[in-house]
């Protein structure tokens, strides 16, 4: 099957819309998903930003990673749902109370603003800046064991997907509770585009290879490589590259 454009999250690092207009008119129609970071949806408005990527025809993720207790995630998830992105995020390693809480505020604004397009409920698991030494100091375990155990709690909440590193997409995959949540993951790297800040990358091809299926890219599609082009082109390559998987 042909691998289809809005599997490609282009994540929009940016502070201001401004900054954001020349990549949004490069890729418009191009049928690819913005994901919308919190420093843009802070300062512009949730509602200014999703308005924006609107308007370039794309897919709309907004990176909002809400953590706090129950009553408030579930107040929350029903704001940012009025909205009406295709994705927004929760922190998963929260209570399962709490991952609960947000599923009900979406169901709660698709109800009380007789809204069509309910969007997907994704949980972040355990950040990739968090190492090993980190995650045994605050979660008490390895990495891999809590990606599991975060993942293993979205999905009994209702979740529809969550974030992880392509590295644990497979361990995802082959079990049982969590074989069927959608499998986003950054750290995502062509060959030809530096790795940046990023260290334990893939390339997209073998990220989707592992079991994603959707792919956040930023900077080698927003910022790519002189002999590459324009972004545009990037993401064109990048298609070509994954090809009919
Ligand atoms: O430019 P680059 O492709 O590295 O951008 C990756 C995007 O994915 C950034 O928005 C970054 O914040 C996000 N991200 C990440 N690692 C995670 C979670 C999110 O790089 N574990």
């Amino acid at each position: 099957m042909k691998f289809s454009p809005d599997r490609i999250m282009v994540a929009l690092d940016v502070d201001e819309l401004g900054q954001a207009h020349q990549v949004a008119e490069e890729l418009r129609d191009s049928g690819v998903t913005f994901k919308i970071g919190n420093q843009l949806g802070t300062y512009e408005g949730w509602e200014q930003a999703v308005a924006f990527a609107r308007t370039a025809g794309v897919g709309i993720f907004c990176d909002t990673k809400f953590k706090d207790i129950p009553a408030t995630v579930q107040k929350s998830a029903r704001a940012i749902t009025r909205h009406q992105p295709d994705f927004f995020n929760i922190m998963a390693d929260n209570s399962p109370e709490a991952l609960h809480a947000a599923v009900e505020g979406i169901d709660s604004a698709m109800r009380d603003f007789g809204l069509l397009r309910r969007p997907k409920l994704l949980g972040v698991t355990v950040l990739t800046s968090i190492d090993r030494e980190t995650s045994q100091a605050i979660y008490g375990g390895e990495p891999s064991d809590k990606v599991l155990q975060f993942a293993t709690n979205a999905a009994q909440a209702g979740l529809d997907g969550v974030v992880c590193s392509a590295k644990e997409a497979k361990l995802l995959r082959n079990n049982e509770e969590t074989s069927e949540l959608l499998l986003v993951t950054p750290g995502i790297r062509p060959e030809w585009a530096a790795a940046g800040d990023q260290s334990r990358v893939l390339t997209p091809r073998q990220a989707i290879e592992a079991g994603a299926d959707y792919l956040v890219i930023g900077r080698p599609i927003t910022q790519p490589p002189s002999e590459i082009g324009s972004p545009r082109n990037a993401l064109d390559k990048i298609l070509q590259e994954i090809g009919d998987l």
